[in-house]
């Protein structure tokens, strides 16, 4: 006979692996068991981002961003200290660079007074004292920002889970889901069948692909949008003190090419935010006929694309002309050439648009009687991993 969990968990990601981790935490008794599709954790999202303990500065107040955001910043840093895991509460400059930019500036510091989030503003000659070779006309310091390795937390979790008695099995690839009576059933690609109380789906990029396989259609399609990088060569490994971002488009959901310091010491420029043809293709070749198809039909996306048209044709220039992409990086880092912008790997992000047309903002969650679904969990998601953690075990159990 087949042994029954208490829990499975699919996705080797940092919101599956969290949430493993918690609920062991929470009842050191109960049997739980993760499975990824992947050979190793954290091969997605988790493993291909900015790696940035954000602060909580752009969400709108009262929403999941907002109050996960602010408090996985303090519990991430909890976990690395208690795992003696490298991350350096470096702080980051939002940098205005016109007019426009200025009075949007504003927007952000009202925000930060509504979230509760403690910052500086910097006048022209205050940005150029800290940032020698950053050019703006002001700026919003934010000291709690701070910076991580994601892929080295989600490894440090799923050992956790594995020291508490869990089980993590890799190469698991799930293809269906059975909710009956009192347990849920979970096949995997090569043929396992595993059953369990209940399931928790933290599956990032295929996400709505695992709500179907419960047979339920949800209110929201993933579309995958690429996140390019570039890295500085080595010279410039201090052309910053903090993290630099731009002042974002408040009605886009990306926050704009940023000069990041990463825990290992390099500095990357970017991510851009371009439509993908492929959810898991990293290569800007990769294509699949059809995922594109799937996203074609969806009429959510072409209102997307129609609302966001000069943006979205901007973002997918600048990705093959180089020389634009360097020209939103020179907007505040002006010494920077074509030559410093070396290659590095991509990220994917997942996306969840509805079917009316809307970027989904928040964490937007489904659930069944025995099923919970994560379905849009965004930057700052890696950030929040462990509130959301927490937010799901809740759900489960009320
Ligand atoms: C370019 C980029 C930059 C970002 N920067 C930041 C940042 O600086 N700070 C921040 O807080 N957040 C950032 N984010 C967001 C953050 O990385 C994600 O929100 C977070 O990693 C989501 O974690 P996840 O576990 O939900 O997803 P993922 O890491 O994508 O994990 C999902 C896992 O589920 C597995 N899976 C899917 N389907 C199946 C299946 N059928 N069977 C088994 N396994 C399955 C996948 O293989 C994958 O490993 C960024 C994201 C990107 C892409």
């Amino acid at each position: 006979m087949q042994p029954k969990y208490d829990f499975i968990v699919i996705g080797g990601g940092i919101l599956g692996a969290s949430t493993a981790m918690q609920l062991q935490e929470r009842d050191p008794d109960c049997t739980v068991l993760v499975l990824e599709k992947e050979a190793g954790p954290a091969k997605h999202q988790t493993g291909h981002n900015s790696g940035v303990i954000h602060a909580g500065v752009y969400y709108k107040p009262g929403s999941l961003k907002a109050k996960f955001c602010k408090e996985g910043n303090q519990a991430t840093r909890d976990f690395c200290d208690a795992e003696s895991i490298p991350y350096d509460t470096c702080g980051k400059l939002l940098v205005a660079t016109n007019a426009l930019e200025l009075e949007r500036m504003q927007g952000l510091i009202d925000r930060c007074a509504q979230n509760a989030l403690p910052i500086e503003v910097l006048d022209k000659q205050a940005l150029n004292e800290r940032e020698p070779n950053i050019e703006g006309e002001g700026a919003i310091f934010v000291p709690s920002t701070g910076i991580v390795s994601y892929t080295q937390i989600t490894q440090r979790m799923l050992e956790k889970v594995e020291e508490a008695g869990g089980q993590v099995e890799f190469n698991k690839e799930v293809v269906k889901l059975e909710e009956t009576g009192p347990s849920i059933t979970v096949t995997t690609q090569e043929g396992s069948c595993f059953v369990a109380d209940q399931l928790i789906a933290c599956g990032g990029l295929m996400a709505d692909r695992l709500v179907r396989m419960l047979g339920i259609t949800p209110d929201f399609k993933v579309i995958p949008f690429r996140g390019e990088y570039f890295l500085l060569p080595p010279q410039h490994n201090t052309i910053v003190n903090h993290l630099i971002y731009p002042i974002p488009d408040p009605d886009l959901p990306f926050l704009g090419v940023h000069l990041t310091r990463m825990i290992d010491g390099t500095v990357t420029v970017g991510p851009n935010a371009v439509l993908a043809f492929k959810r898991e293709g990293y290569k800007k070749s990769d294509i699949s006929l059809s995922d594109t198809w799937e996203m074609l039909r969806y009429a959510g996306l072409r209102r997307v694309v129609r609302q966001h048209f000069k943006a979205s044709l901007n973002e997918m220039k600048n990705s093959l002309y180089k020389p634009g992409y360097l020209s939103m990086v020179q907007k505040y880092c002006p010494s920077l050439t074509m030559a410093d912008l070396t290659p590095y790997p991509a990220g994917i992000r997942a996306q969840a648009v509805s079917e009316d047309g809307r970027l989904m903002d928040d964490f937007h969650f489904i659930k069944t009687q025995r099923c919970l679904f994560v379905c849009n969990a965004p930057s700052p998601a890696a950030t929040s991993a462990i509130p959301i953690g927490r937010h799901i075990i809740e759900q489960l159990t009320s």
